[in-house]
This record gives C-alpha cells, structure tokens and sequence, in this order.
C-alpha cells in the first residue's frame, strides 16, 4: 500500500509515522507512506498557500492551485489514487471503513488547516471526506495519523497476527472482554479462573460472553439483538 499526505506541516505526521509498531511496519516496507509539504507547490515567490474567503469570514482559506499542483505532481500521469479529505463534515471514521481502505492500494490524503480548502479543488480531486469526529480540530493532521494508524495496522505483518486485530473492540461489531496478565492475584483480585484452566472452548466461551456484557454496559447501542441467541439475550438481561 502507498499513502500520500498532503499538508502544510508534514514534519508533524512525518515523526508520528516514524515511531513504535507504524514506524517500524514501514522500515520493513510493509506500506509505504510520503508527506509532502503544500508550500513547496506554490508558485508565488513568497510560497503564499492561503487567502482570504470571498464570504467575508474571518480567517484564512487554503488556495485551490497548490494543493491540486501537489496532487498532479505526486500522481504523476499514474492511476489516480482514492482520494481523502480529512473533514469535520466528513462521515465519521469507523471499523467498518478502516477494514474498506486497508485493501486499497494507493491513498492520497489532503489535510485542511485555517478555516478550510477552497472547495473547486475539493469537487475537482477528492472521492470521499472522512471525520474523526464530531467536533473541529486546527487541522487535518491529527485526523490523518488516526485514519492512517488504524488502517495500517490491518496489514499484513504489521501485527503479529491478524487475532490480533480481529479480537479487539470494533472488528466484530462488540468491545473487547477484559484482559488480564501476570501476577495471578493482584490487590486481593484473582484473574477468573476459567482462564487459568487451559479449556480452549471454555476459554472461548468466556470470551464472547464477556465481549457481549461489556458492550451491553458500556455502548448498548452496538448490540444488535437480531444476531443473538436465546441465551446470550438473556446472559445480557440478567446482567446488566
Ligand atoms: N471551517 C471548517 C468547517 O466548519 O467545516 C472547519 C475547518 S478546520 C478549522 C481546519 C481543517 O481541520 C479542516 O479543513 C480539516 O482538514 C481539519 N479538521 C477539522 N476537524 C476535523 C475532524 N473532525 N476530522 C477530520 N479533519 C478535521
């Protein structure tokens, strides 16, 4: 998989992607990832990115012809790549869409700052904007390195596993059960023995029970009761 990132301060996402398990997934080569700054596609002498909206607002917009000089250049005559704009206004990101983008091959993804991106060049080069929620950052970048973080590490190799990720809160539609590691006795709390047994299927059993008690409690509204058992609704309703 390649990302590109197009945003005024590629140093910040650069260092985040640089570091922990992204940072070394992308030392293998597991995917590949470039940031590029926008100021560096300006034509104007003093590298000029922004101006003021015509709607008389305060503040500063992002100019249409550096951002769409940067897309040109990056893509380059090759296959248009799925194309991002990191947007409050956006479809809130979910499990669902980050499993969607791990199997794209090519990303380019644009991150607004100031008071936006004039929005010619958003109608002429973006497929989809995504949000990370709903509420207004200064800028895209946060937004990327949590669309880019969440995707990668779907990828092949770049967890041990892939238990790894499909067991964890989302992937299924439920929150995770509740982990427990050494000692076997802490402040008086036991780990629950069924997990000291070695019984695989019980072990398993466990699992799903816990991860349907915990969504119940903790975010009802991810039940959906159509896909339950008999038991396990009524698991729920004597427990919470
Ligand atoms: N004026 C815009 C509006 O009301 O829709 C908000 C602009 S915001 C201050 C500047 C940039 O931050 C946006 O262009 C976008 O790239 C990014 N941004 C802000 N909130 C975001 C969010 N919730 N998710 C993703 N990106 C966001």
């Amino acid at each position: 998989m390649k990302i590109d990132i197009a945003t005024l301060f590629p140093e910040m996402c650069e260092n985040y992607f640089s570091q922990s398990v992204v940072g070394r997934a992308r030392k293998k080569g597991i995917f590949e990832i470039n940031c590029h700054n926008i100021r560096d596609y300006t034509t104007d002498k003093h590298n000029r990115v922004d101006d003021t909206p015509y709607s008389e607002r305060q503040g500063m917009l992002m100019q249409a012809e550096p951002i769409y000089r940067c897309f040109e250049q990056v893509t380059n005559g090759k296959d248009k790549p799925h194309v991002i704009f990191m947007s409050p206004q956006g479809q809130v990101l979910t499990q669902k869409k980050c499993v969607e983008l791990s199997k794209m091959e090519n990303i380019f993804i644009l991150c607004g700052h100031y008071e936006g991106v004039d929005q010619r060049v958003l109608d002429e080069i973006v497929d989809e904007e995504i949000s990370i929620g709903d509420y207004v950052l200064t800028g895209g970048e946060l937004g990327a390195m949590v669309l880019v973080d969440s995707v990668v590490r779907m990828l092949d190799g770049v967890l041990s596993k892939a238990d790894c990720y499909e067991d964890e809160s989302h992937f299924s539609g439920l929150l995770e059960y509740p982990q427990y590691t050494r000692p076997e006795e802490w402040h008086g709390k036991k780990v629950p023995e069924v997990l000291l047994s070695g019984h695989h299927a019980n072990i398993l059993k466990w699992r799903r029970e816990q991860s349907l008690l915990v969504t119940a409690k903790k975010r009802p509204d991810m039940i959906d009761w159509d896909t339950l058992t008999d038991k396990e609704k009524e698991l729920i309703s004597m427990q919470t």
